[in-house]
């Protein structure tokens, strides 16, 4: 699992207050780290800079003590799950997770067997050729989080990915995120604002508000009331 370290990073779009303001944060190899605060706090904009969709206005991030704050997104090698799926309509299951691959340059034989891999990881087994709008919501995120994971990314980065689905289908899924944070032994970085779901799946919370992160902790040190 990569180790990721933000150091006194800050995002400002405009003038005015800033959207992420010199925020400090060690994110352990294999831990399961969610952001949680409410919306505007900076989250999204926290995740986008650590995956290199949004460039820092200052401050750094390393991987694995090298700063990767200039390097770009798809060098970064890291897996990403949006709230809205983000799957591609036209092409089929099998194709989406095969995506990142294909990008890769992966040989055909390869690229088979890992998509089926991991079509299996997320119990899709068999699924391949559907195309996304025959499947539930909750499927959808699991092609979603197959694609993710397929390349065997560095860190996996979720960004409000239960937030579309009914209480029941997150409650399962919630379950799948766990499992799989369990299997991969890889580093995740989960944003939510909701903080039931931080404590049921994170190692560690960071709680953000209006830029800035306001505590650290394991769910029992920020929540416990003794
Ligand atoms: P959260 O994920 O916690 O909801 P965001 O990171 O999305 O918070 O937003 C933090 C602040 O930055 C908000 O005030 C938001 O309006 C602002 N913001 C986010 N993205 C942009 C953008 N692309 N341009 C300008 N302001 C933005
Ligand atoms: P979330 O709250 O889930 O982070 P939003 O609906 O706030 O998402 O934002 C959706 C998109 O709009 C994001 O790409 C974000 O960067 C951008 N955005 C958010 N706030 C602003 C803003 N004030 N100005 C411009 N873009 C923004």
């Amino acid at each position: 699992g990569a180790r990721v370290q933000l150091a006194d990073l800050t995002k400002q779009y405009g003038s005015g207050t800033p959207a992420v303001d010199h925020i400090d944060l060690k994110i352990q190899p294999g831990e399961f780290l969610t952001l949680l605060g409410p919306s505007g706090s900076g989250k999204t904009t926290t995740l986008n800079m650590i995956v290199g969709f949004t460039e820092p206005t200052s401050g750094r991030i390393e991987l694995n003590g090298k700063d990767i704050s200039r390097t770009p997104a798809h060098k970064r090698n890291f897996g990403m799950v949006f709230q809205n799926y983000a799957l591609f309509p036209h092409l089929t299951v099998a194709q989406n997770v095969a995506f990142p691959l294909r990008e890769r340059k992966v040989p055909a034989a390869e690229t088979a067997k890992r998509v089926t891999d991991a079509l299996e990881l997320v119990d899709l087994g068999g699924m391949g050729e559907r195309r996304p709008h025959e499947l539930s919501g909750g499927q959808q995120q699991r092609v979603a989080l197959a694609r993710a994971v397929v390349f065997s990314p560095n860190l996996l980065l979720l960004d409000e990915p239960l937030s579309a689905l009914d209480r029941k289908l997150r409650q399962s899924l919630q379950r799948e995120i766990k499992r799989l944070h369990d299997e991969l032994g890889l580093t995740f970085v989960f944003v939510t604002h909701d903080q039931d779901e931080a404590m049921t799946l994170s190692d560690r919370i960071a709680i953000f508000d209006n830029g800035r992160i306001v505590a650290v902790g394991t769910p029992t040190e920020l929540y416990h009331r003794p």
